[in-house]
């Protein structure tokens, strides 16, 4: 499974036995496990501290900080940039992800045997860095099906070239804090992600269970499905309260391959018959 990078781009070819979605992409965290798995919410808690315990916030306002940040700039680690904090992006990765409880997550068969069962290439599209994403994906036991994964490093780049030139030895390499982070919602990720898996968004399905990410994901022209939720939000095509139920409520997944299938045989028995 590969992490994407800008040399994923590539057109994929059309043909009378298309499916109306070519490509499927997937949102990671609460979207392929309920947000009841209890991991958000100790990522949450997470944040906090090091909001506190490394950036020396006031723990009082903290909580307010953190919810105004993440409605302002898609995450609270992107607001906490822009509004000036400076810290290195993989050391709040391994704080606030590395010490998650991944024990709340377990193998989910249902889960693997549908997306086997999706004939359309699959794609991961998460704002978390790409080893908390390789970890979820191996704990929920899918880490074969998807293929590549579009996370915080495909579309920060200069974050994941100063790690290498960390682990490379070099001293002091310090983040341009001139340089934004790039996340979803915004229609630059939104659109940097179309472009660096080459697809076409009105035949691309995306899944998340953000509202303020589906409205983004309409922006830029994709189909949506709002995962875990009972109704609708502004920019969903669809909604499911599980990605379980997508079977039932999307069956255009599956059913046009299955009826080009079946034309493509029955003009082939015509054919064996006449001949
Ligand atoms: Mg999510």
């Amino acid at each position: 499974m590969a992490v994407a990078n800008k040399d994923m781009v590539g057109v994929q070819e059309e043909t009378p036995s298309a499916p109306r979605f070519e490509t499927l992409v997937f949102d990671l965290d609460d979207t392929l496990y309920p947000l009841s798995s209890g991991l958000a919410h100790a990522c949450r808690l997470n944040i906090e501290s090091y909001m506190v315990e490394k950036m020396g916030i006031d723990p009082a306002k903290v909580p307010d900080i953190c919810t105004t940040l993440y409605k302002s700039y898609g995450t609270t680690m992107a607001g906490l940039w822009a509004e000036g904090y400076y810290f290195d992006h993989d050391d709040f990765h391994k704080y606030v992800h590395g010490r998650l409880p991944y024990h709340l997550l377990r193998p989910d068969p249902i889960l693997r045997n549908l997306l086997q069962s999706m004939p359309q290439p699959k794609y991961i599209f998460t704002n978390a860095d790409k080893i908390h994403a390789a970890v979820v994906l191996k704990k929920l036991g899918v880490e074969d099906m998807f293929e590549g994964i579009l996370c915080f490093e495909t579309f920060n780049t200069h974050c994941a070239i100063a790690k290498e030139r960390r682990e490379a030895g070099e001293q002091d390499v310090k983040l341009d804090v001139s340089v934004p982070i790039v996340c979803k919602p915004s229609i630059a990720c939104m659109g940097e992600a179309v472009q660096l898996l080459g697809i076409n968004p009105a035949k691309t399905l995306y899944f998340d269970d953000s509202a303020r990410n589906i409205f983004g994901g309409k922006r830029v022209g994709l189909h949506t499905v709002l995962v875990g939720s009972p109704i609708a939000c502004d920019g969903a095509d669809h909604h499911v309260s599980s990605i379980h139920n997508v079977r039932e409520s999307i069956p255009e997944i599956w059913a046009e391959p299955h009826f080009f299938d079946e034309l493509r045989l029955s003009r082939k028995i015509a054919v064996e018959t006449v001949a």
